[in-house]
């Protein structure tokens, strides 16, 4: 789950991790009143997305006067803010930030996250941070540095002074960064997150180290136990069939494809999808119903797929282990009565109560193509989404 930047500030804050003072807002109004409540000459006003690339995208504004910082706020507030991490639509913006303008002396890119190849958390630096980090991790990854932390010794001051001098850092900026470093690490793992990522982290013309963005993911499965950050879920920055996915406890992930596919099983998911690619279909989502799916929730699961107005036929791929089949069947015929089914639909049923499946699907009166095994239901499938575009 991501956090937005005033949110993950904010908990900056309370681990004395140094961030510009800022006020967030939900109008052009209150966007000049705390301009003037913050005082000096300068302001950024950064549009409130879960999504990375806004400099870019014109959603962070320099105001120099307070009518500007009204203005940047009302250009922002209530579009739908497009960048290079959003999808074609965008996120909605209905807060803006406002932030006491910095001196900027040079741009670090910090960041911990989980490296998973080697189990262990990892804090990764540049001195190439701001807007173009993409661009240094692909053309010059030398320029990245990274080292991992012992689980059990924490992040040890030897390894970020060892970063800080990585970074070209001297004097009291690496004793600055070590202590930010330091309350980086506990924040990450007091909190349970999956990421904190500070691009830029500046250096200020004063001297400084400051955090002058802040991005936040916590590990969704922790949520039970860190009741403050659940209560910061914003789902208007969620993707909707991906927000109703989890109201049905269903493991769903939008995918820009026209084959929609739902399969029990992450890995039987996984399979499928790749067995579709392989004979050049595009799925249009990933979803995992469970392996203790009952009719409900694969009725649930197969109304959500065809909402997708992209979608050209559809692929069902169940292996009947604790699951029964049966009761697949009896999900996808009421879903398909409920919502009614205008592209064709293929069925890979194996497993527990797979014949008496059949047999259901059989005597429904819906047409269905019956699939022997992955690859022909797969070449099937991809077949009947080509003739569903055809013109
Ligand atoms: P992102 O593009 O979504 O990652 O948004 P950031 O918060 O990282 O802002 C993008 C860029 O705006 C930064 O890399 C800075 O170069 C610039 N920026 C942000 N705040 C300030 C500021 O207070 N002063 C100046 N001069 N530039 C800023
Ligand atoms: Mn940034």
């Amino acid at each position: 789950m991501n956090l937005h930047e005033y949110q993950a500030k904010d908990l900056f804050r309370r681990y004395g991790i140094p961030v510009p003072a800022g006020q967030v807002a939900a109008s052009a109004d209150e966007a000049a009143a705390a301009a003037r409540a913050l005082g000096g000459s300068v302001w950024v006003v950064k549009a409130q997305v879960h999504a990375g690339g806004r400099g870019k995208a014109g959603g962070v504004r320099l105001a120099r006067d307070v009518e500007a910082v009204r203005s940047a706020a009302a250009g922002m507030l209530g579009t739908n803010l497009v960048t290079a991490q959003t999808s074609a639509a965008g996120l909605p913006v209905s807060r803006v930030y406002v932030e006491s303008g910095s001196d900027i002396a040079r741009e670090l890119y910090l960041s911990l996250t989980l490296n998973r190849e080697r189990g262990r958390i990892a804090l990764i630096a540049s001195a190439s941070g701001g807007m173009d980090i993409e661009e240094v991790a692909h053309k010059t990854p030398e320029r990245i540095l990274s080292i991992n932390i012992h689980p059990a010794a924490g992040l040890e001051p030897y390894q970020a002074r060892e970063l800080a001098f990585g970074l070209g850092l001297s004097g009291a900026l690496v004793v600055q960064f070590q202590s930010l470093a330091a309350a980086l690490y506990r924040l990450y793992t007091d909190k349970d997150l999956s990421l904190v990522e500070v691009n830029p982290l500046i250096v200020t013309a004063g001297g400084a180290l400051v955090a002058l963005d802040a991005k936040i993911n916590v590990d969704a499965n922790a949520l039970f136990r860190q009741g403050d950050l659940a209560a910061l879920r914003d789902t208007s920055q969620e993707d909707p069939m991906e927000r109703r996915a989890s109201e049905h406890d269903l493991n769903y992930v939008s995918l820009d494809g026209d084959i929609a596919c739902m399969v029990n099983g992450a890995g039987l998911a996984m399979a499928t999808m790749d067995l579709i690619k392989l004979h050049k279909g595009r799925p249009a989502n990933f979803l995992d119903v469970g392996g203790g799916a009952t009719a409900e929730r694969v009725t649930a699961a197969f109304e959500l797929i065809l909402s997708n107005p992209k979608v050209r036929a559809v692929l069902v791929n169940i292996f009947g282990g604790i699951v029964r089949c049966d009761l697949i069947a009896d999900g996808v015929i009421n879903a398909v009565q409920k919502v009614g089914v205008k592209v064709p639909v293929v069925v890979r049923l194996e497993g527990t109560n797979a014949e008496a499946a059949r047999a259901k699907l059989a005597g429904s009166g819906l047409t269905i193509t019956a699939a022997a095994g992955l690859t022909d239901a797969a070449r099937k499938v991809v077949a009947l989404a080509a003739k569903g575009r055809a013109p």
